[in-house]
């Protein structure tokens, strides 16, 4: 197990990709401190008015509308705005020393983060199968910082990557074997980075215990849990695709596969219908009728909406039945650890997915658990809880950043 602390030795500057299919993420970060010099956000490539907005440590913004046609000219207005003279950070673009893309698929040819090469490039098309909405895209970020930086190493870091530990009993479907065998359709999970960050921290904090089984929940607008045994991922509630696992805040999670034919059948939906409706409209949104979001939803049980109390007792159910089946494939656990937009700043429902598991060793400290938000980080667990219960603030970016380091040195 590898425990990070901050590199205080020469200083390094990683930019961090996240290419989406009309929108580029991005964050310059200074290794040194692991401080964020800059970060930004293009959306709406392919218009004529996409948008572009940057926020550097300085406390400089901007925000401008332009027509940016193509990823390519995406990049090269970032790399533009890093240098801008008024409300940039650098000087030369020789100062960045590394760029980190994330992917989201890498299959099972990846269980780490590589150097990008011509024969990665290749492998992350193979998954596209896999990943047809990102990786096209998460690809498209690559090849045009290619050719607008061209000398700078560029590093992949996996979204499945860190769940590649799993075994076989746990990512293989109860379906007939040859649709792994010839079409690779296993469960692969998602959020690795996250669960991978947050569970060395958990180690850190527990005092770099060997043998740790820890429960990380990343809830989000998506989520996933993940079963961590000394450090390695051996189950997580995601699978082939994201859709699979709890309710989120668009995203079904797990229903009966027969749902799909029943609707298709007696309302005649299309099978780009039913996907839409079980990644778009359902979760959260679906069943409250109000929002995807939880500060929308908490608002409306405050008004006494009944189907927002519904939701929000679905979302944290849900979570609550995986905590338990964890419990069992880890045969007990040191920690649960609440991380992402819900599990960092939301209490309510961390006491509902907490409350009544005195008889498995849980016991959340309702005080403790409502002082804990809005980036405060720490144990919300009563003292004589046999597991403690954590919220740790998660850093996909930053992860993505070490690794590109770690790679290019
Ligand atoms: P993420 O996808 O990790 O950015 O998380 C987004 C989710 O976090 C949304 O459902 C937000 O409503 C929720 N969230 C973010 N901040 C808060 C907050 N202060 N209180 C409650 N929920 C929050």
């Amino acid at each position: 197990m590898k425990i990070y602390i901050a590199n205080m030795g020469k200083e390094m500057k990683i930019l961090v990709i996240n290419s989406g299919s009309s929108s580029i993420k991005y964050k310059l970060i200074s290794m040194k401190k692991e401080e964020v010099l800059a970060k930004g956000l293009i959306e709406k490539i392919g218009s004529k008015d996409a948008l572009l907005e940057q926020k550097t440590f300085h406390g400089k913004k901007y925000k401008d509308a332009r027509e940016i046609l193509n990823h390519e000219q995406g990049i090269s207005l970032i790399i533009e705005m890093l240098l801008n003279g008024e409300y940039g950070v650098l000087k030369n673009i020789n100062e960045i020393d590394g760029i980190g893309h994330r992917v989201l698929h890498g299959g099972d040819k990846f269980s780490n983060p590589v150097l990008i090469t011509e024969e990665v490039k290749d492998k992350i098309r193979e998954c596209i199968p896999l990943g047809p909405l990102h990786n096209p895209n998460n690809l498209k970020g690559i090849e045009a910082m290619e050719k607008v930086l061209p000398n700078v190493k560029q590093v992949a870091t996996f979204d499945t990557a860190f769940h590649q530990s799993m075994p076989d009993y746990a990512y293989i479907y109860g379906i007939p074997y040859k649709f792994y065998q010839e079409e690779k359709i296993r469960r692969y999970g998602f959020h690795g980075s996250s669960h991978r960050y947050v569970s060395e921290k958990a180690i850190q904090t527990l005092d770099n215990k060997k043998n740790l089984k820890i429960i990380t929940c990343h809830l989000g607008n998506g989520g996933s849990l993940c079963a961590i045994k000394d450090g390695k991922c051996i189950d997580t509630s995601m699978g082939l695709t994201p859709l699979e696992g709890i309710v989120m805040g668009t995203r079904s999670g797990d229903i009966d596969p027969a749902i799909i034919f029943n609707i298709a059948k007696k309302l005649d939906m299309t099978i780009q219908e039913i996907d839409d409706m079980l990644n778009k409209y359902s979760g959260i949104l679906g069943i409250s009728g109000v929002s995807n979001d939880m500060r929308e939803l908490i608002k409306a049980i405050n008004e006494n909406n009944p189907r927002a109390i519904l939701a929000m007792n679905v979302f944290t159910y849900k979570i609550k039945k995986y905590i338990g089946s964890y419990l069992a494939t880890l045969n007990g656990a040191d920690a649960i650890v609440f991380t992402g937009g819900i599990g960092e700043n939301s209490y309510f429902p961390r006491e509902l997915i907490c409350k009544d598991l005195e008889n498995l060793g849980i016991k959340i400290d309702v005080e403790k658990n409502k002082n804990t938000i809005l980036g405060k980080e720490g144990f919300i667990n009563k003292k004589d809880s046999n597991i403690k219960i954590l919220v740790l603030s998660t850093d996909e970016e930053l992860v993505i950043a070490r690794d590109t380091k770690d790679i290019i040195n």
